[in-house]
């Protein structure tokens, strides 16, 4: 008897399949759509942006009709990889990943492909791979000569000021974004290095010297650290090039350790990126000083509106065809515009654009 219930559930379940709480995704977010599952595979919940991006996508695919498998691998390449596998094994209609490690994932790409799933590099460009359709991104190197350009202008280099001391940090070297923001920040910055009105005294000018694996913050601040104390005993440091704001947050603690920040010794000018709220709240205090906000809404809605035209066999709008090769192909583009904020104008872009209440600032 109870086997023929089950049964009797089960079929129920076949056809009610919302009802029952399984829609096929298993993930974090799940909603009735009638246009079928879209994949969306994230990097990792540790940095707030890619929470946002993923609820704004699960938002946006839910207004299109499509259902959601939101899956987030704790920056873990192996966990990404299977997390995708599932998806593709589940019938998903078309995958967006942002990958933990751009380059990681050919081989399930591979299978998405021989599946006819089209994909969309979330962000983060798809490396070696020409089963990537489409990818949705910000201006990678606009973002790198923003933060440059900042510490140009505040330090009054154009003026003629300096020399100054300075010390660069990058992102992670299997995120190809990591390449474009540091060229970005490096056309900038290297001629005043050249002409030595900025001095980096760690002589680490290279990007393999001053990538940070997976963007982690305690490694940027050892990596500070061992700076602070090998270069900077008797001399003060008055900026630094962080990418990221989880970097920048790292910066300042190990900063803070040695005594910046208090009377008589200012923090240096310190970068980043995505506007995140612990770095918008330091900047408040006045303890970053610049990030470069990046509109996850818009990111979002230009993701989905890809993955859907693509679904509907039409051409999704792009605006750049000829800057993301990633080694085996130039994949169409569309870029968004970032924006320098800092405390000046942060009320203005990140206050009243929405992205966020002044309560969340001030609490
Ligand atoms: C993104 C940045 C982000 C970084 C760390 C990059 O790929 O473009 O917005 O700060 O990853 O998560």
């Amino acid at each position: 008897m109870r086997r023929l219930m089950s049964a009797v559930v089960g079929g129920l379940c076949l056809l009610l399949v919302a009802a029952c709480g399984g829609s096929g995704s298993g993930g974090d977010a799940t909603t009735a759509g009638e246009k079928g599952t879209v994949g969306i595979a994230m990097p990792t919940k540790s940095s707030e942006r890619w929470v946002k991006d993923g609820d704004n996508m699960v938002q946006q695919f839910k207004a299109l009709g499509y259902d959601s498998d939101l899956q987030y691998a704790e920056d873990v390449v192996e966990t990404q990889v299977s997390q995708v596998e599932n998806m593709i094994t589940k019938g998903v209609k078309v995958l967006v990943v942002a990958a933990v490690d751009g380059s990681a994932l050919t081989d399930v790409l591979q299978q998405a492909a021989d599946q006819k799933i089209p994909v969309i590099a979330y962000d983060r460009l798809l490396m070696k791979t020409p089963n990537v359709d489409y990818y949705a991104t910000f201006d990678n190197f606009q973002v790198g000569v923003q933060q440059a350009g900042y510490i140009e202008e505040k330090l009054g280099l154009k003026d003629g000021k300096g020399p100054f001391n300075i010390e660069l940090f990058a992102g992670s070297p299997d995120d190809n974004n990591t390449v474009f923001f540091f060229n970005g920040a490096m056309s900038v910055l290297q001629p005043y290095i050249d002409s030595g009105k900025l001095v980096v005294r760690s002589n680490q000018t290279k990007l393999d010297q001053v990538a940070t694996l997976r963007w982690d913050g305690a490694t940027a601040q050892s990596r500070m650290d061992n700076l602070l104390s090998a270069n900077y005993t008797s001399d003060k440091i008055d900026a630094v090039l962080s990418p990221y704001d989880g970097i920048s947050i790292g910066i300042i603690s190990a900063l803070k350790s040695v005594g910046y920040g208090s009377a008589g010794k200012p923090l240096p000018i310190i970068t980043g990126q995505d506007a995140e709220l612990a770095s918008v709240k330091s900047i408040i205090a006045g303890e970053q000083t610049q990030t470069v906000y990046k509109d996850t809404r818009e990111l979002a809605k230009v993701a989905a509106s890809m993955a859907d035209a693509v679904m509907q066999g039409k051409q999704p709008e792009v605006n750049n065809t000829d800057s993301y090769n990633n080694g085996v192909k130039t994949v169409p583009s569309f870029l968004l515009k970032p924006v320098s904020v800092d405390k000046d104008n942060y009320k203005q872009v990140l206050v009243d654009g929405g992205y966020y209440t002044e309560a969340q600032l001030n609490s």
